[in-house]
């Protein structure tokens, strides 16, 4: 039986180590956070997945929440103009629903799951020393820690890394009693030129349905403001002030809204970064990174969950094939390149919203709403971002989509 260790208990680590159990690898998975500090801890992301992603969960029987998640049946995209009004807005369903399940929720439950098919759960914060023992204990070591520090031994790749600071404030809020968006449920992506972004969705957390209010604010703008808050209440007042300020239609579904609980909020920032997927050990081992580890992106356009979904499903096909040979790092580099096939589109997506848009993209997003297939194409691209190339950079294929869609 082959041994593989995957430091990080997190989305992608879990459900590739699970994959794995349900064919009868012998997995270890290192965490440095228990179920109970999941559980109670602060959230971390708003985790919105879409049709692929959870294609991929459903894979290895981890849609644990298909009856009570919220379902999540379209995109509604808003631009505000210079007179603050909405200059355009247009809306369109998704062909399957996206959900949001909490990691609170979902990463406990895993790992259930995962100790429950003979799985070992490690509690420990894995050092450059663990690293060493269990690489020459296993045949491979997977980390997919996340943000974790642990993940300083890859270097960073000049080519493939657009940025080297962040590119928005990040902020998170956790609400019930907002009123539901009319006609079909949506994530309600609203952008405010030259201040950032702010997207609300209905989602699953610990004490049942709620929305999550994501805030995407332009480093040093106005709605970089989360520095001087110091309570949750004043988290959730910050929340209702800028929408006041900048989206007085979403205020309005927030007038009574009040925190899901104390750790649901977050204000942080990160510089979007990609890895280099080998990572080498003092003593000269090979460990492969996966999913943020080695491709972190803004989560301008909630991807990071889905590609952490999809870096284990394409990391688990790899191990699988690789039958008895050694996953050595011709076969590492290999595994990244095929993920890196698919990530690449995500990552210049994702990229491109976070600077001021190109004219053939504000082309785009105006046509979509005289052009409900147009409409609908963007929204169905967030399930499966390859499919918005060529056009979101080339004019020549973007002029040949809208007069195809007229
Ligand atoms: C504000 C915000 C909003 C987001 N919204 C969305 C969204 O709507 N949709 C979406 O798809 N994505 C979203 N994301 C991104 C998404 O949450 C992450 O990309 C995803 O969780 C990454 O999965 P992962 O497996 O790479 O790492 P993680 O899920 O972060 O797991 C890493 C795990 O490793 C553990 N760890 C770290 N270091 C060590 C160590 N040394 N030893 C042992 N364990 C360790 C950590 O504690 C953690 O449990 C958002 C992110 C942020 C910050």
């Amino acid at each position: 039986m082959r041994a593989i260790t995957i430091i990080g208990a997190g989305h992608s680590g879990l459900q590739l180590g699970i994959g794995l159990l349900r064919h009868d690898y012998d997995v270890t998975v290192v965490t440095n956070r228990s179920r109970q500090e999941v559980e109670q801890g602060r959230v971390l992301s708003s985790q919105c997945m879409f049709d692929m992603a959870l294609q991929h969960e459903r894979e290895v029987d981890l849609n644990l929440w298909d009856e009570e998640c919220p379902q999540i049946d379209g995109v509604g995209l808003t631009i505000v103009g210079p007179d603050g009004s909405r200059a355009i807005d247009w809306a369109a369903r998704l062909d399957a629903p996206a959900q949001s399940v909490d990691q609170r929720v979902k990463m406990p439950a895993w790992m259930d799951k995962f100790e429950h098919l003979g799985g070992k759960l490690l509690n420990l914060e894995a050092s450059l020393d663990e690293l060493e023992e269990l690489a020459a204990d296993t045949d491979l070591v997977v980390v997919a820690s996340g943000k974790g520090e642990i993940g300083r031994i890859f270097k960073r790749d000049e080519d493939k890394s657009t940025f080297d600071k962040p590119m928005r404030a990040l902020a998170l809020t956790y609400v019930t009693n907002m009123v539901p968006r009319e006609e079909y449920s949506a994530v309600c992506f609203n952008i405010i030129p030259a201040v950032g972004e702010y997207f609300v969705f209905p989602a699953l957390t610990t004490t049942g349905p709620c929305e999550i209010m994501v805030f995407e604010g332009v480093p040093d703008g106005p709605m970089d403001c989360w520095a001087d808050v110091k309570s949750p209440e004043q988290h959730l007042e910050k929340s209702k002030q800028i929408l006041a300020e900048f989206l007085p239609w979403e205020a309005e579904r927030c007038r009574d809204i009040q925190l899901t609980d104390d750790n649901g909020i977050l204000a942080g920032r990160f510089p979007p970064t990609v890895k280099e997927p080998i990572g080498r050990l003092p003593s000269g081992s090979a460990v492969l990174g996966m999913a943020d580890t080695v491709c972190l992106n803004d989560p301008i356009t909630g991807q990071g969950s889905n590609n952490a979904s999809k870096s284990a499903a394409v990391y688990l096909d790899a191990i699988l094939s690789r039958e008895s040979d050694p996953f050595d790092e011709k076969w590492m580099q290999q595994t990244f390149d095929a993920y890196w096939d698919y990530a690449q589109w995500v990552t210049r997506w994702t990229n491109s919203l976070l600077i001021p848009p190109t004219e053939n993209m504000q082309k785009l997003l105006a046509a979509a709403q005289t052009q409900p297939e147009l409409a609908s194409r963007i929204t169905n691209g967030f399930s499966d971002p390859s499919n918005y190339f060529p056009w979101w950079e080339d004019p020549q294929a973007a002029d040949k989509l809208i007069d195809a869609a007229k």
